[in-house]
């Protein structure tokens, strides 16, 4: 069966539907939070409330993005989905260095170490405790995608973890999700990942929009690697709207590549937290400004969920 691993079991690709690439449901707590305290979203309730909001405007599944001890809580996130109907996939994988104390254990563990519990993660169950001890408790929550991260410069750090990433993904079949900083290094991330022997079709690049330049994302596109736009409500009125400009231009030349999400991981940006646009932003009013930018129901389909139902299900080895 070609299969997506939620939060909640496996379902089939098919039934995903209209899925968020990128977001943050639960943010715990932790040394991420410390640092910046505007990304707190720990409130069960209130995570409950925004994602009913999103499913009454058609909304089905979200990637979640916090990996192994940047505020992931997996049992969270099984409460939201059964409350919600909504299909969550968990991550495993490391963030960037900055989400963590200089001591910490993702930065000096070997390739194979890292592998382990990634793998762990994907085929056993996530941690209750979510890797930040000794005593590890897997709970029935499994991840379904690998998240992995570079920052201004492909570190070493981050080259260990996409080695990490790669094993894991040849061996259990999970996709990747990767961080780019601002958009960059996303023609380094392919190389790497290509290298390493991942299926670049189970691969999706985070937050490419935020450096809208045809000709760099026309060069990724053609490895066959898939994209995330997420800055949809972010622009200046000023900017105009690059990240619509940037499917407007690319969907028909890379079909099935393409997906968007929010990456609202501010409580600033939810409803429920007092904030906006609110979760439901890219069903309501965006999905009109992509329509008024002459956006068929089959290219909406394919962005919500053909495109994410063919990326995050697990890669079958032939
Ligand atoms: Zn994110």
């Amino acid at each position: 069966m070609n299969f997506v691993r939620t939060v909640l079991g496996d379902i089939a690709a098919s039934d995903l539907g209209v899925c968020y690439a990128h977001e943050h449901v639960i943010i715990d707590p932790g040394f991420t939070t410390q640092v910046t305290p505007e990304f707190l979203l720990d409130d069960v309730a209130r995570a409950t409330t925004e994602l009913r909001g999103f499913y009454a405007s058609g909304g089905r599944a979200m990637v979640d993005s916090m990996p192994c001890d940047a505020g992931r809580n997996v049992v969270k996130l099984a409460a939201i989905s059964e409350a919600t109907g909504v299909h969550l996939i968990a991550p495993t994988g490391l963030h960037l260095a900055k989400y963590y104390d200089p001591g910490h254990w993702g930065s000096f563990y070997s390739v194979e170490q890292l592998a382990g519990l990634f793998i762990a993660d994907i085929t056993d169950g996530i941690d209750a405790h979510d890797y930040n001890g000794p005593v590890v408790a897997r709970t029935k929550h499994r991840a379904g995608v690998i998240k992995i991260a570079t920052g201004t410069g492909f570190t070493e750090r981050e080259q260990t973890i996409f080695a990490a990433a790669a094993e894991a993904h040849c061996r259990t079949g999970a996709p990747i999700l990767t961080h780019t900083e601002l958009g960059t290094l996303g023609v380094e991330q392919v190389t790497r990942l290509r290298e390493l022997g991942v299926d670049l079709h189970h691969v999706c690049l985070s937050h490419l929009d935020r450096k809208p330049d045809l000709a760099y994302h026309r060069e990724i596109l053609a490895s066959g690697v898939r994209v995330e736009y997420d800055s949809a409500f972010r622009w200046s009125a000023e900017r105009g709207n690059p990240t619509l400009e940037l499917v407007v231009a690319l969907l028909a030349e890379f079909p099935g590549q393409i997906m968007l999400g929010m990456d609202a991981a501010r409580r600033g940006y939810w409803r429920s937290y007092g904030g906006g646009p609110g979760l439901d932003f890219l069903l309501t009013d965006f999905s009109e400004q992509l329509r008024a930018a002459g956006l068929t129901a089959a290219h909406w389909q394919e962005i919500f969920v053909a495109t994410p139902a063919a990326t995050y299900a697990f890669h079958s080895k032939s």
